[in-house]
């Protein structure tokens, strides 16, 4: 173990916010992934940009994590430290009509005090199991909403250091992605602009948006949600249905039963097999269809 690094790191964070060696698994809704050499867990702003100078300083690789809702991390684990921005990073608050949430806040908490507040507009990303920060890296989006439409501006530090507030159109949100991500800036606080609404409907829509998941959705088994991006003019899943792999395994990674655009962990896959399974799929559909799919789900770390 690097024994300066680890001790710079527990001096920025506090030694209980510091793991050495710690599996990633733990920390992605797949329940896959070897360990990362270090593990930290910012309070602020501060505490975030002094880890990345260490880590630069000392030419170590790092890399933010929100909740690990669309990432895959290979079984050998991640050479560097991990910085998850999550819960102790988390605060969100209301004015007026305006949500304004560190990065680490959960979408559904964020959703959750829109609804305590009568502000419509968010219902869309209740469901989504993802932190705001990562949301606005994907421009995450679900049920004919998505982030850029209640963006007013995101904090984000660039790789230089720097900090700047980016409006909406300055984020050049896409489908799935953003200049943030293109530039791996690190977001910092998201500010959204909603508007009033009715607490009533704002519930029965999160309700009604909440059954549609459970019922189409394979939620009983870990993954990444969406494994493929949508390709243009078709769905992933429907193609791979109608290439015969509804349920095709690769030891315990599966294209769900349920949703063919969903690969699932059945037990002990591990990020070999979903990678397997994946060019497998990628290759029946491009073969059959002509159409390339393109991973939605981040890959990181050894393979
Ligand atoms: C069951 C299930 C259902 C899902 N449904 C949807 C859906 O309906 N719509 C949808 O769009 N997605 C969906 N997802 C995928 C996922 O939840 C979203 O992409 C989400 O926005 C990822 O957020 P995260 O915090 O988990 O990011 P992570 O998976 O931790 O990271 C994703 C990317 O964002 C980066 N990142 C994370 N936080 C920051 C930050 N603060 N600053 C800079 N970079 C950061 C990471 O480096 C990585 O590149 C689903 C996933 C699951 C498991």
């Amino acid at each position: 173990m690097n024994q300066d690094l680890y001790n710079q790191l527990c001096e920025i964070v506090g030694s209980d916010n510091v793991h050495v060696d710690e599996e990633m698994k733990k920390h992605t809704t797949f329940r896959i992934g070897g360990p990362a050499d270090f593990y930290v867990l910012p309070h602020s702003k501060d505490e975030i940009g002094r880890v990345v100078q260490v880590c630069k300083n000392t030419g170590e690789p790092f890399y933010v994590l929100g909740n690990g809702s669309n990432l895959l991390v290979g079984d050998k684990g991640y050479r560097g430290v991990i910085i998850q921005i999550f819960k102790n990073y988390s605060d969100i608050i209301i004015e007026g009509t305006q949500i304004t949430a560190k990065s680490g806040a959960l979408l559904s908490k964020v959703a959750k005090k829109a609804l305590d507040a009568g502000l419509t507009g968010f219902e869309f990303a209740s469901g989504i199991p993802g932190t705001i920060g990562g949301a606005v890296v994907m421009n995450a989006g679900a049920y004919g909403g998505e982030m850029k439409d209640v963006i007013l501006s995101a904090t984000v530090m660039t790789q230089e250091g720097s900090i700047q507030k980016l409006s909406n159109q300055e984020l050049q949100l896409g489908y799935r992605t953003s200049l943030v991500a293109r530039q791996n800036d690190i977001v910092l606080e998201v500010s959204l602009e909603l508007k009033k609404g009715d607490p009533d409907q704002i519930r029965s829509l999160m309700e009604e948006l909440k059954n549609k998941r459970v019922t189409k959705q394979p939620l009983e088994y870990p993954s990444a949600g969406s494994t493929f991006k949508r390709p243009e003019g078709y769905f992933a899943g429907k193609l791979i249905m109608d290439v015969g792999l509804r349920g095709f395994s690769v030891g315990d990674a599966q294209v769900s039963e349920k949703h063919c655009g969903f690969v699932i962990n059945k037990g002990n896959a591990s990020a070999r097999d979903i990678v397997a399974l994946m060019d497998e799929v990628t290759g029946r559909v491009k073969e059959q269809f002509g159409v390339t799919l393109e991973p939605e789900v981040k890959r990181l770390g050894e393979f």
